[in-house]
């Protein structure tokens, strides 16, 4: 058997605790029984604790863009609006195209982010049903202030979507009062828990609008899955493995506290763009910076493949620069159930190999 040690600095997925794994190990059940229908609703119960929210919470048998492509089939008649500033979102904007849904995009300097003056004026025009939000990209470590777009989208009739993939349970994200109809995350990022389930919370009035949508297709339809959950089930058959290691981190995540774990991650960012500003430069905006991921331009000019595999060597995997960033900068996840010593550590690590 090949055991694969690698402690994981890269933004998804990352580690995940021990106790969290092993609940993986449990025997299996049937997804119809009630032991499922009570797994499932504690599940359910944690996660909207977690996402501050009243609003349906959906988990399912997919990727985090899984429900990117369901938020798209759900709530888009007329068209969409995709605020666009790195590849996640792109890549949002991609799938309502490739869905064969009218998409516009508003562009935004990479390393920067969207504001609610640069969505106004066209949610305005009564042209648009939905718009897209990334709040965490990614790609290259930019943070978007969500204050402000909710109000704008209620005020239009317009859907709020927004991909908190990799910022959901490390941020604070206050679903409801943010006005977010459409909340999208995964469990491989802040959550540290195994890839392949994802979550995603859901207004009333998103399910209303879904009713109306013509060909949403069967898999990620809303109301197929709004009706499964009322019987704390799923329409297909769920990843009951990651569903009880979910669980039990929700639990988790709630006892640590969840200002606690929102500090935490808020400290270890602080640090880490303390050393890159004093060792690298942050290819980020200030005003926008990640509290979960952090993107630092190769100032350097150090091969960082070579820094790559010089990290493996030490026991870690390394994030290189995403897509078209590849060797011009690299990214540090500070997220889940990573402490400060060890990230401390890995900094160490990288100022040994380069020199520093
Ligand atoms: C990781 C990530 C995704 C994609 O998630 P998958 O689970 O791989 O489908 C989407 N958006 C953001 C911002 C991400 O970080």
């Amino acid at each position: 058997m090949i055991v694969l040690a690698k402690r994981l600095f890269i933004p998804g997925p990352v580690d995940v605790s021990e106790d969290v794994a092993a609940k993986m190990a449990e025997p299996m059940v049937g997804h119809r029984s009630r032991e499922y229908a009570e797994l499932h609703g504690s599940c359910v119960k944690g996660l909207k604790k977690i996402l501050m929210t009243d609003n349906n919470v959906f988990i399912g048998p997919m990727s985090a863009s899984g429900w990117m492509e369901a938020a798209v089939r759900n709530c888009v008649s007329k068209k969409a609006l995709h605020v666009v500033n790195g590849a996640f979102s792109s890549r949002w904007y991609k799938i309502s195209k490739a869905n064969g849904k009218p998409a516009e995009a508003v562009e935004v300097k990479w390393g920067s982010a969207g504001k609610p003056e640069d969505v106004g004026d066209k949610l305005g025009s009564g042209e648009y049903d939905a718009l897209f939000v990334t709040h965490n990209e990614t790609s290259t470590g930019a943070m978007t202030p969500l204050e402000g777009f909710g109000k704008i989208c209620a005020d239009n009739d317009v859907i709020f979507c927004v991909d908190a993939v990799s910022s959901a349970s490390g941020v604070k994200i206050e679903t409801d009062k943010l006005g977010i109809d459409v909340l999208v995350t995964g469990t491989q990022k802040c959550f540290a828990v195994a890839p392949g389930l994802a979550m995603t919370a859901v207004s009333e009035r998103a399910l209303k609008r879904s009713e109306a949508v013509d060909n949403r297709g069967l898999y990620f339809d809303y109301q197929d899955f709004l009706k499964k959950a009322e019987k704390d089930n799923t329409p297909s058959t769920p990843p009951i493995p990651q569903i009880r290691a979910l669980d039990y981190q929700c639990q988790k995540i709630i006892k640590e506290g969840l200002e606690a774990r929102f500090k935490r991650h808020a400290d270890m960012a602080e640090h880490v763009q303390s050393w890159v500003r004093d060792n690298w430069e942050l290819f980020c905006e200030d005003w926008c910076l990640s509290t979960t991921v952090t993107c630092a331009r190769n100032t350097r000019g150090y091969d960082l493949a070579e820094l790559g595999k010089r990290l493996g060597e030490r026991g870690y995997q390394f994030s290189n620069g995403y897509g078209k960033l590849k060797g011009e900068a690299f990214r540090i996840a500070h997220m889940g159930d990573r402490q400060m010593p060890e990230l401390k550590e890995y900094l160490e690590d990288i100022e040994d190999i380069v020199g520093i």
